[in-house]
């Protein structure tokens, strides 16, 4: 089992490296998120242990932007932002990192995608009325 902190952030100490980071790091968070939407880690993600020290217990989570939202209708709301909107836009135009594209070329016929289609996950816990 792998530990659930690993993904936490808020630590004060780094917020001045953030800064720095941020250019190489937004790279890797798509490479990461292009990971964490694989069905395996999808469903993994949604469907966490409630964790009291995330918000919303960690039941409410974003696979693209790789955030936890309060409620449910947070996350719906967020669905509608442009940040979200935005963020699946940079998923479906950059879906491998050369270093993935090289390493699958070299594997044999595999043809990378150019483009690969990213949705807003679907709300399985919508409510009728
Ligand atoms: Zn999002």
């Amino acid at each position: 089992m792998a530990p659930r902190s690993s993904r936490q952030t808020g630590s004060h100490k780094a917020r001045s490296l953030a800064r720095q980071w941020k250019a190489k790091r937004r790279r890797r968070d798509l490479d990461q998120i292009h990971g964490d939407l694989q069905p395996d880690n999808a469903a993994r993600l949604l469907h966490q242990e409630p964790d009291p020290d995330m918000p919303g217990s960690a039941q409410h989570y974003c696979l693209h932007c790789a955030r936890y939202f309060v409620d449910l209708n947070s996350m719906k709301e967020h669905f509608k932002s442009k940040v979200h909107k935005r963020r699946l836009k940079q998923l479906s135009e950059e879906p491998y990192t050369q270093e993935e594209a090289e390493r699958a070329a070299g594997m044999g016929s595999y043809i990378p995608p150019k483009k690969i289609e990213v949705q807003t996950q679907p709300l399985e816990m919508e409510e009728s009325g």
